[in-house]
């Protein structure tokens, strides 16, 4: 069992995490250390976070910082049809880490150990017993990654198995710096490649991501026949990786063409006319990968710096993303209205309900974050399920996302009944080119005559 050769130096960022996992990597480098004072050493660690985020790499660089084997497995290879065969497994992996002691076990995906009904050996109590069973101090440490803390059970959780929690969570504008760092080792940069900038228009991108990016961006430039990788080069790879390659080719029947013109017309023009919102810098009805097409806002220096949203930013993104699904309904009829339109719907909900729950937006409940369980805000929709709050204020809760939503579509209606005759040419224009810039969308107005909304 070969060391991992990774070390801390890897992981770029997660400071937190790796301070709370140098003490396990100190533990199993001097064992001695802690037993001469009768200190137990813990048997488990559960690293806790999103998918991507560097949990899997954390446990091989607490490997490699110790110098010991590293043993990994995937929680799912135990969760067998026949509970027999994933039994074994189990404890094959635990024999043979145990006759390598010191060492690392690492179980990814933990959350897929659920208990089984009916079954006599379930997997919850296999790990448990196996982590039970080593005698005192045996040099095994066992490191599980999982997105999903909320269905682990609670029997891991008991003290003297998986005690010990680390959090790692979607890295911030500096972090990104660094990470984008640490994966352009050994790539050829040309000066104008400012880490600072691509780390501000990279609002929640995972370690992996941005490895991607990086590595993209190579590619792009060998296709190019370049001997550095340029701003440009990571630009475009960007732009893929959010929107999917460009698909010039794609059949489109004429229909759907004309729907999604209107779709994005829509989007642009609610968007252009919110006061203080990003520009406009690009509308394209070009079929890009899954994420279809799309109209590019610029994003203010001033608003990247912060990472802050306001309030005023968050209702105006709402209507923005209200405005593809109006203009749709007025242009096609609301039976009409597509399924891209119907997931924007759901995005407005759900932003508006983190105004309410987490943001402190609303003044009926007050600057307090209420919902989400608790102590994982990063996981995303499925965590907002989980309430703590009573009956009551769910009701009072839900009255005010309805309210926000409302107030945003509202808002989106009426800029685009007052503007339709910018919404036909604009969607006339997509049409004919498929591509509209930013320049060229203002021009509209200039014939127009369009005033800025004003709420
Ligand atoms: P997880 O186990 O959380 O799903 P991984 O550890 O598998 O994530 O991360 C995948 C890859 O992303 C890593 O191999 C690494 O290249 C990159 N990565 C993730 N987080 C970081 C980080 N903090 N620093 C450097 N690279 C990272
Ligand atoms: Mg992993």
């Amino acid at each position: 069992m070969p060391e991992t050769g990774v070390t801390f130096a890897d992981v770029a960022e997660a400071d937190q995490a790796k301070l709370e996992l140098q003490e396990v990597v100190d533990f199993l480098k001097n064992p001695v250390k802690y037993t001469a004072l009768g200190a137990k050493i813990p048997k488990g660690c559960l690293l806790v976070g999103p998918p991507c985020t560097g949990k899997t790499l954390l446990a091989r660089a607490v490997a490699g910082e110790a110098g010991v084997p590293f043993f990994s497995s995937a929680a799912s290879e135990f969760v067998e049809l026949f509970v027999g065969v994933g039994a074994s497994r189990v404890r094959d992996l635990f024999d043979k880490a145990k006759s390598k002691a010191p060492c690392i076990v690492f179980i990814d995906e933990i959350d897929a150990v659920r208990r089984q009904r009916g079954a006599g050996l379930d997997t919850v109590s296999l790990f448990s017993t196996e982590m039970d069973g080593f005698y005192g101090n045996s040099g095994v440490i066992v490191l599980a990654a999982t997105n999903r803390p909320d269905v682990l059970d609670a029997a891991l959780l008991t003290p003297g198995r998986f005690d010990r929690q680390v959090t790692v969570d979607r890295p911030e504008v500096a972090g990104r710096v660094k990470i984008l760092q640490v994966h352009s080792r050994g790539k050829a940069l040309a000066k104008d490649v400012d880490f600072g900038k691509i780390a501000r228009r990279t609002l929640g991108f995972t370690g992996a991501d941005l490895q991607n990016l990086m590595n993209e961006a190579a590619i792009l430039a060998a296709r190019r026949e370049l001997k550095e990788i340029n701003k440009d080069e990571i630009s475009d790879a960007l732009e893929r990786i959010i929107a999917g390659p460009e698909m010039k080719n794609a059949v489109v029947s004429d229909e759907k063409e004309k729907l999604v013109a209107y779709h994005e017309a829509g989007r642009a023009l609610v968007g252009a006319l919110m006061p203080e919102y990003d520009p406009v810098a690009k509308i394209s009805i070009i079929p890009r990968g899954q994420a279809g097409v799309l109209t590019l806002f610029a994003p203010s220096e001033e608003r990247l710096e912060s990472g802050l949203y306001s309030r005023s930013y968050l209702e105006n993104q709402m209507a923005v993303t209200h405005g593809g699904r109006i203009a749709e309904e007025v242009i096609f009829g609301k039976e009409n209205v597509t399924t891209g339109a119907s997931n924007d719907f759901m995005r407005v909900s759900w932003v508006a309900r983190q105004m309410v729950e987490r943001f402190g937006f609303s003044k009926k409940i007050g600057q307090v974050a209420i919902g989400g369980g608790g102590g994982n805000p990063f996981l995303g929709p499925q965590m907002s399920l989980q309430k703590d709050y009573s009956m009551e204020t769910a009701d009072v809760v839900d009255a005010e996302v309805r309210d926000l939503v409302e107030t945003a579509y509202s808002r989106a209606k009426q800029i685009i009944t007052t503007h339709i005759d910018i919404l036909h040419k604009l969607a006339q224009l997509l049409i004919e080119k498929g591509t509209v810039d930013g320049e060229e969308f203002m021009s509209l107005f200039i014939d127009g005559k369009a005033e800025l909304y004003v709420s």
